[in-house]
């Protein structure tokens, strides 16, 4: 799978996103004022529609000249840390399980955020800015070794905060084995 590319301009990023779906790179352009905007410290989804221009005909298991969406997730620093791409609303249950397995996961963990937290939150100390972040991400399309990979942290840091961040309340860890 090739690299992931990002060229840095003075108001904008392009995007080089690998899409799993068109089996090719997806070329997206993003304002660094909508990164900006919908960063608020922590990660910030871009999320695009499209569909293969190129589909490969003669492959009646190529479904990628069908509309799908992909997600990018970008930081801080404009860089892109995970890419994900689906049919519908959000990736299956079985693609998840596919990308836990890849990773070495011997059951599949789905963190979810159960109360939204506003950026205020941190500000206020009541959770750290890396807390957060890692919020933002709990939308339910990751397994937690995803998390860990997008918000730039080892795994067992994440766990760990999974706990912490369960016990207030925030998030619920979906398990499948
Ligand atoms: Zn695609």
């Amino acid at each position: 799978m090739p690299e992931n590319k990002v060229k840095k301009y003075f108001s904008l990023v392009e995007v080089w996103a690998w899409c799993d779906i068109c089996q090719d790179m997806v070329a997206l352009s993003v304002d660094k004022d909508e990164i900006h905007n919908g960063l608020e410290m922590g990660i910030y989804t871009k999320e695009f529609k499209h569909k293969n221009p190129h589909p490969e005909l003669e492959d009646p298991d190529d479904l990628s000249g069908d509309e799908h969406t992909i997600y990018v997730y970008i930081n801080d620093n404009y860089d892109v840390t995970g890419v994900k791409s689906f049919f519908g609303d959000s990736p299956t249950i079985e693609s998840l399980e596919e990308a836990a397995a890849a990773s070495g996961a011997t059951e599949v963990r789905i963190p979810i955020i159960i109360k939204d937290v506003p950026a205020t939150s941190v500000h206020l100390g009541m959770i750290t800015p890396d807390e957060y972040k890692v919020l933002k991400i709990c939308d339910g399309m990751n397994t937690l070794e995803q998390v860990a990979e997008i918000a730039g942290q080892n795994l067992e840091d994440v766990e760990k905060m999974m706990e912490k961040l369960h016990k207030k309340g925030l998030v619920d860890v979906i398990k499948r084995v």
